[in-house]
């Protein structure tokens, strides 16, 4: 009795009110020549608000990115927590915060199991909190990003900001899994899941 003509809020069942995102392009602004710096850390417009929107409204909120900038040599891990160290200075700015981030290092022919769209990354974030990620709301503006976190369990959320700003006001190329959620950006995709919480009746599992 839990589907009411539609999505069942899988979430209400969960542990914890965990979501993840993430970072490149969802959370700051992406580049093709990749973020190597504190300097070139942007924050998308509204995306730290959104952030701490969605702690205000009781979400824990972790970070899931693969970096593979540090496989390629780009950048080292110093300049990695540099950039983080940003992040998170910015974000208890504006109230909020990140409770973890956990990144991909690996260049893509390393044939590791955690750079997206392989699962990993969403696995070991299930192994630190103890909990299961079936249902946990992920966000991203990648089909890898989405597609990864459907196979760990999770409900897929996408951002139309990053690879995906391009499509806006169009249809999704293929390689976004079916189920996708589309949000205009991660401000959006805050008041679509804060809102949730406002209606009980949504999920009740009468
Ligand atoms: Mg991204
Ligand atoms: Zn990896």
């Amino acid at each position: 009795m839990g589907c009411h003509g539609g999505r069942t809020f899988l979430y209400e069942k969960l542990d914890m009110k965990l979501v993840i995102l993430d970072r490149d392009g969802t959370i700051n602004a992406d580049s093709d020549e990749y973020v190597k710096s504190p300097g070139e850390w942007q924050p998308l417009p509204g995306a730290l608000e959104a952030i701490a929107r969605l702690n205000h409204g009781g979400w824990h909120v972790v970070v899931a990115t693969n970096q593979s900038g540090l496989g390629r040599g780009l950048f080292d891990v110093a300049s990695l927590n540099a950039m983080h160290a940003k992040m998170h200075s910015m974000l208890a700015a504006v109230g909020g915060r990140v409770d973890a981030i956990f990144y991909c290092p690996h260049a893509p022919d390393e044939g590791c199991r955690c750079r997206k769209p392989e699962p990993g990354l969403f696995e070991q974030i299930g192994e630190r909190y103890g909990m299961d990620m079936f249902g946990v709301p992920a966000v991203g503006d990648a089909p890898r990003d989405l597609v990864a976190a459907v196979a760990a369990g999770c409900e897929p959320h996408l951002v139309m900001t990053g690879k995906a700003a391009g499509y806006r006001g169009r249809a999704l190329p293929e390689g976004y899994p079916a189920d996708t959620m589309v949000h205009a950006d991660l401000a959006a995709f805050a008041e679509y899941l804060v809102g949730q919480d406002a209606q009980p009746s949504q999920a009740a599992d009468l």
